[in-house]
């Protein structure tokens, strides 16, 4: 018998819902496979594979695969994708109202040319107390970009401590190499003084002091580093890359802060204490979208949006949207509208509670994670479900996918991460899942 024409076997798997031209992809894929009743399955792996929402059982707040920062509705709409989230792209007014243009680049007061800049710029500044600040595409641009304009063809002083990869091709020295800054090392892997740093600014022509947080790795025993007041006293101005973005170190959003919070620096307390410019990501500890901001003195963000380079940088209103919509929530000091500190704050009872009520499964006592390179082996005591073997790949097959955590035996469902709405949704996978084992 001869293979049915790709065209009408893309007819017939219609009812999967993609576009004609993805269905015969599948089609052809199918036929190539010698196995044309396959092609559903291939339908339904490539609508798998598009941009579509998940439900994080991990227990990692901020989980690098799963996009970091979890975003609720009222801040974006996650792409097309899964049946249980078919809304288009929609955060800076593209959901289900009339299409809209938005004041991007436009001001409302004087009828004139705005800048996109001057949104998030305002907010930024008030939430850690600088005097400006600028958003780009993620923190990497954002340490690119301040090299770039504050730094081409002079020296950067930073740590050897302090040369780190933070993952997905971000590596210190190469930054700075890319942005045309030469790097300075001193110090020594493990003690770095200020001495060390004095000494590089007398000898060399020194353009910058740069402190990078060592985000994903921890230095103990016998080390040593400079405060950044302390570097702020030696000459050259101070910038520093914290990478995770806590805005205040006192968490005002929370009332007060977390144990797990401890040590990590505060956007706010690192300019207090002389830093020019500081360098954060919008998706780890702000909870934001994914975005890397620089806040700091007016003349230096303003050498950094007149750069070419911020031409390439700029973000675009759907994030710019998402942003202004999380900053203003910290501005009311509302944690429960960014679903990180939502998350983040709830109690373990509470979550103990919310295992039990989904009545399957055991509950139990978990521990939680920050996540994305943040705060690294810094354990949140946390609660979920606790299920024997492995049941992560049929979590997984369920639409929402729920992803789940994988111990020798037993797989964990960590509540923590888990939005309470989507509880019985997770209760039903697990339902589901334990069915079909069985
Ligand atoms: C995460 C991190 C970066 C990179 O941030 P992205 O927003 O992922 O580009 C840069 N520096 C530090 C210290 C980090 O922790």
């Amino acid at each position: 018998m001869r293979p049915p024409s790709v065209n009408d076997l893309a007819l017939r798997i219609a009812e999967v819902g993609l576009p004609h031209p993805l269905l015969v992809i599948a089609a052809r894929a199918a036929i190539a496979a010698g196995d044309p009743d396959s092609a559903v399955d291939e339908a339904h792996r490539l609508r798998r594979s598009l941009l579509g929402s998940a439900i994080n059982a991990t227990g990692v707040l901020l989980h690098t695969n799963l996009g970091r920062a979890p975003l609720g509705n009222q801040h974006s709409r996650a792409p097309l994708g899964n049946q249980h989230n078919r809304a288009p792209l929609g955060a800076a007014g593209l959901d289900d109202g009339p299409a809209r243009a938005s004041n991007l680049e436009f001001n409302l007061v004087s009828g004139r040319r705005g800048s996109r800049a001057s949104h998030a710029s305002l907010l930024m500044a008030t939430l850690t107390g600088a005097e400006a600040a600028l958003v780009v595409n993620n923190c990497a641009a954002a340490v690119t970009l301040v090299l770039a304009a504050l730094a081409r063809d002079r020296g950067v002083a930073v740590s050897r401590g302090e040369l780190v990869e933070i993952g997905g091709g971000f590596r210190v020295p190469d930054v700075m190499e890319q942005s045309g800054a030469r790097l300075v090392e001193v110090g020594t892997t493990n003690r770095t003084r200020a001495a060390d740093y004095r000494a590089a600014a007398e000898r060399d022509d020194i353009a910058l002091l740069l402190k990078v947080h060592p985000s994903n790795y921890k230095i103990t025993g016998f080390t040593e580093e400079a405060s950044v007041a302390q570097l702020s006293n030696i000459g050259p101005p101070v910038v520093v890359d914290l990478g995770s973005g806590l805005l205040d170190e006192r968490c005002p959003w929370l009332g007060s802060r977390p144990d797990w919070l401890a040590g990590e620096p505060g956007a706010r307390q690192t300019l207090a204490a002389g830093a020019v410019l500081v360098t954060f990501s919008g998706d780890k500890l702000m909870g934001g979208p994914q975005a890397g901001i620089i806040c700091g003195k007016a003349d230096l963000v303003a050498a950094c949006a007149a750069h070419p380079l911020m031409r390439a940088f700029r973000p675009g209103s759907l994030v710019l949207g998402a942003l202004q919509s999380v900053a203003l929530a910290y501005l009311r000091r509302d944690a429960d509208a960014i679903p990180f500190w939502r998350m983040a704050s709830a109690s373990t009872d509470e979550l103990m509670e919310r295992a039990s009520a989904l009545g399957v499964g055991r509950p139990s006592a978990t521990m939680a994670l920050a996540g994305a390179g943040s705060l690294p082996g810094q354990e949140i005591p946390s609660a979920g479900i606790e299920l024997d073997g492995d049941l992560a790949a049929s979590l997984r097959a369920f639409d929402p996918p729920v992803i789940a955590r994988v111990n020798t035996q037993t797989t964990v469902v960590d509540l923590r991460t888990v939005d309470p709405a989507d509880d019985q949704i997770v209760a039903e996978a697990i339902r589901q899942s334990l069915t079909r084992r069985n």
